[in-house]
């Protein structure tokens, strides 16, 4: 019987718009399909995270050495701190016909577009830049210089949408994943993923 490879689904946008708690709310719900890659950071623990849970808390040491290894499938240097995607993770996953889910930003998205290009890119997005301020002031983990700088860095983040095949409005964090798993099971219908297993089944491959 013929195995179908996992979709590489990335999930990315601007710091504050609600990524994590997006991700967080679509894998408490039972129907989900797909697989959290868990990403290593050089970014100190905030109040409440688990190492191997939220991230992979790694020295900028380890993190230096497993660039040079090949270790990542992408990674980007993001307010003073690495984050990167390991991808030995992810190309097991995706083998054993699971989708793998990333959330990252936009710099690493654009490197996974590249190595990656028939993996399936999401662009979470602000209702607004005053909503996005307000919820990085909300969630008060960060001094106001960073909240300043990440405000800035959403301001470019959000003219990188072009780089995206969708874009989901933030509006209600039910809303946004409701719209990304319809995203999803539309992607997995799509034309070109699904071609190639009828062209076998009409060869009498299975
Ligand atoms: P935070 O420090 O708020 O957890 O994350 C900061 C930013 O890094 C967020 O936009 C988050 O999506 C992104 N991020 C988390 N993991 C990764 C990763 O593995 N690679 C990249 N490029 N960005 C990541």
């Amino acid at each position: 019987m013929h195995k179908k490879r996992g979709l590489l689904i990335v999930l990315s946008g601007p710091s504050g718009v609600g990524k994590g708690t997006v991700r967080k709310e679509l894998f408490t719900q039972p129907n989900t399909n797909y697989e959290y890659s868990v990403s290593m950071t050089t970014r100190n623990p905030r109040e409440g995270e688990v190492d191997g849970a939220d991230y992979f808390f790694k020295s900028r040491d380890e993190f230096e050495q497993l660039i040079k290894e090949g270790g990542l499938l992408e990674y980007a240097e993001y307010v003073g701190n690495y984050y990167g995607t390991p991808l030995d993770y992810v190309n097991a996953t995706l083998d054993a016909g699971r989708d793998v889910f990333l959330e990252i930003e936009v710099v690493g998205a654009a490197q996974v577009r590249k190595q990656v290009p028939d993996g399936l890119f999401i662009f979470l997005a602000p209702p607004s830049l005053s909503a996005l301020e307000d919820r990085l002031i909300g969630r008060g983990t960060e001094s106001a210089d960073i909240i300043k700088s990440r405000v800035m860095k959403a301001r470019e983040e959000l003219e990188m949408m072009n780089l995206y095949d969708y874009v989901v409005e933030n509006d209600e964090v039910q809303n946004a994943c409701d719209r990304i798993n319809a995203i999803v099971t539309a992607e997995h219908c799509r034309r070109e993923r699904v071609e190639k297993i009828y062209k076998q089944m009409l060869k009498g491959d299975y």
